[in-house]
């Protein structure tokens, strides 16, 4: 770990040790984070995580009251936004309704040259092409569509070549055909030029399909900095299980444990009669005895649910005696490809995935593997 002295080349953007308090309220509290160059980082959670406070900290809209950021070793201390080489997209296009679309990406150059050996125009066509609108220069803001002005928005941001693309909400106000089409069109942007980005969401959806990376925050700080994939297969926390991926979550006692470290746990379950078997993998942090509380989530489509009056009719779909459940359903949306349905267990509820349509008794089952220990709290 770095003592604060050294620079690594590979990192454009550092955040150490980062506080920004509002009066007594803390937006950002003690964040450290590497983005690394290149890198399509996303700071994901709820509203009032302090999302948007950290990235008008890297932006230079705010100073923090504790912490330096740091931009490719160098401290931003006290550096307007202006010289930090960042282009911003805000959730509003704000594209000037008076300049043409081409009048608007030229904008962006006024405080900066065009990179050397092209003209003005030349750069506005070039930005133009890559956000695949290379026939709007003439065209009023206006005449384009939500996602097109944000595209605009981006080509604006573009235009002096800054070093780091910062993105707040940029798709909020778009409808979700928009915001699915966009957002494939953003990453394709960021990683045709390579530029390091760091891109604001609530949407966990969102931040899972474009990210390289994200951090996933809850009151100022990040519960979880990792690739897509370990944050929703194994998440950090109980809030990151239930904040990525819809993730229920069990807590119970260990009645029995394997002496090996990975191995089955049976935990007798916290608001029901049930004793439910969870694999416990290599991770030491994940090691639990006879004793221990435990909290573990099993995601929504691994949890298996069948009709408990079935007669046992379809064996297969029928989730077996052991390690299963016996709720209620509570109500079900249907979704297309599938069912989401809400199940009433004791006075909790849980969420399932289904295929058929469901009604009354159920029964759910898992598969051991399939539950992902979160946190153990040694007896
Ligand atoms: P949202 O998605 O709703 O924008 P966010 O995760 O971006 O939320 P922030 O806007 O960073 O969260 O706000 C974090 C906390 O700091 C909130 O509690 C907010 O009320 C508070 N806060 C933010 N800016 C200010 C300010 N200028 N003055 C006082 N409090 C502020």
């Amino acid at each position: 770990e770095p003592t604060g002295d050294e620079t690594d080349p590979a990192v454009a953007v550092e955040l150490d040790g980062v506080t920004k308090r509002y009066g007594e309220t803390a937006a950002v509290d003690g964040v450290s984070l590497r983005v690394r160059e290149g890198e399509f980082f996303t700071l994901v959670g709820p509203s009032g995580c302090g999302k948007t406070t950290t990235l008008r900290l890297i932006a230079g809209f705010e100073e923090p009251t504790s912490g330096t950021v740091r931009f490719g070793g160098k401290s931003m201390a006290g550096v307007p936004p202006e010289d930090r080489d960042v282009g911003v997209v805000f959730q509003s296009y704000a594209l000037f309704p008076h300049m043409t679309v081409g009048e608007n990406v030229a904008y962006g150059l006024n405080f900066a040259d065009p990179p050397e050996g092209t003209t003005r125009d030349e750069r506005v066509a070039e930005l133009l092409e890559l956000v695949d609108l290379p026939d709007a220069a003439d065209r009023d803001p206006e005449s384009l569509s939500g996602g097109q002005q944000q595209r605009i928005a981006m080509a604006r941001a573009l235009a002096p070549g800054p070093d780091v693309l910062l993105l707040d909400e940029p798709m909020s106000a778009l409808d979700a055909r928009l915001r699915e089409r966009l957002r494939a069109q953003v990453k394709e942007i960021q990683s045709e030029l390579g530029i390091t980005t760091i891109y604001v969401t609530h949407d966990q959806e969102e931040a899972l399909a474009v990210s390289d990376r994200v951090a996933v925050m809850n009151g100022g700080t990040p519960e979880q900095v990792a690739p897509p994939r370990t944050v929703y297969r194994e998440p950090a926390t109980r809030f990151v299980a239930e904040f990525v991926g819809d993730n229920n979550v069990f807590t119970g006692s260990v009645v029995d444990a394997p002496a090996a470290p990975d191995g089955e746990l049976a935990v007798d379950v916290d608001g029901g009669d049930e004793t439910l078997r969870a694999r416990t993998d290599a991770d030491p942090g994940t090691a639990a005895s006879v004793g221990d509380r435990i909290a573990f989530c099993v995601r929504p489509e691994h949890l298996r649910v069948a009709s408990a009056d079935d007669g046992g009719a379809d064996e297969s779909a029928a989730p077996a005696g052991e390690n299963a459940l016996r709720a209620t359903v509570a109500s079900a949306e249907f979704l297309g490809e599938t069912t989401r349905v809400t199940l009433d267990w004791g006075d909790r509820e849980l969420l399932v995935r289904a295929v058929d349509p469901l009604d009354g008794a159920v029964t759910v089952g898992f598969d051991p593997e399939d539950a992902h220990v979160i946190e153990v709290e040694s007896r």
